[in-house]
């Protein structure tokens, strides 16, 4: 019998890559440990992406600026903030961000997807995942797709994200066979910061990535098969503690996790009311 393929988004792999227990307790273990509050960099992430998402919903003559309070206000997400004025004053910046990036948009362009989901198969994965934007660009070869990723985080990024990034690249792979025509461009666009950082993918860099993501995949399946079979779920699915401890939904029901420091769940906006 061929084995089953690994039914996987980005964000599986990536669990299991960061962390086997946490990839366990979030899709493994049932029911599903308890997770911690919600955070209020994941509730601003969120806002954004949405409001980002409506404004190519949009007829062409209301993509202007003028749009993004009604936007913003329309998806923001107000979990995890520590009061009222935490999140004014995050609100406001979410939506500075906003005017500066719109401004660097062409209204006219229209993407190919906006957070579309792609999917594809390999010999081992049945990837599906939902990029941000795919863009409808003109390269050497001619008409490509290019794979674009909002980023919201405090930290800047460098040219390692974008060729480092695994799910850019499965989405370039999967956009590539999805809309028939080349995909080896990858964006990242920090808005904090204005920030565009770009990769330009190989074929063989593509393949590399799938490859990578197909090993995970089999260590996976191996792992939950051993478990299956009786073996420990603990040793099968180790902790990996290090400094994403700290903002792990699982923290205080992993071993690992207990001894890490404890953030607020506003933490990682604190920031933004100093700036
Ligand atoms: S607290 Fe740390 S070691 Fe434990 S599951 Fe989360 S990331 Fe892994």
């Amino acid at each position: 019998m061929p084995e089953r393929l690994f039914v996987c988004t980005p964000s599986k792999l990536g669990a299991y890559a960061d962390c086997p227990r946490r990839y366990r307790y979030s899709y493994v273990d049932r029911p599903t440990p308890p997770k911690g509050p919600p955070w209020a960099h994941n509730s601003l992430g969120a806002s954004v992406h949405t409001a980002l998402k409506n404004w190519y919903a949009l007829p062409l003559d209301r993509r202007v600026p003028g749009s993004l309070p009604t936007l913003l206000k329309a998806t923001w997400v107000r979990e995890g903030y520590r009061d009222v004025d935490q999140e004014r004053v995050t609100y406001q910046q979410a939506l500075r961000w906003l005017e500066s990036y719109v401004a660097t948009l062409d209204p006219q362009e229209e993407p190919l997807g906006v957070e579309r989901v792609v999917a594809t198969k390999t010999a081992v994965l049945a990837f599906n995942g939902r990029a941000d934007r795919i863009d409808s660009r003109v390269g050497d070869e001619g008409a490509e797709a290019v794979i674009v990723d909002y980023k919201t985080g405090r930290s800047g990024l460098g040219a390692d994200d974008a060729r480092g990034s695994q799910a850019l690249a499965l989405y370039a792979y999967a956009a590539q066979r999805v809309f028939r025509r080349p995909c080896h461009r990858v964006e990242l666009h920090h808005l904090p910061t204005g920030t565009v950082v770009v990769h330009e993918h190989t074929e063989e860099s593509l393949a590399r990535q799938v490859r990578r993501a197909e090993d995970t995949a089999r260590d996976i399946m191996a792992a939950e098969k051993a478990v299956a079979a009786g073996a420990d779920p603990d040793a099968e699915f180790p902790t990996n503690p290090g400094s994403l401890c700290s903002w792990c939904d699982f923290r205080k029901t992993c071993p690992a996790g207990l001894e890490a420091p404890a953030k607020e769940p506003w933490t990682s906006v604190e920031h933004l009311g100093s700036s």
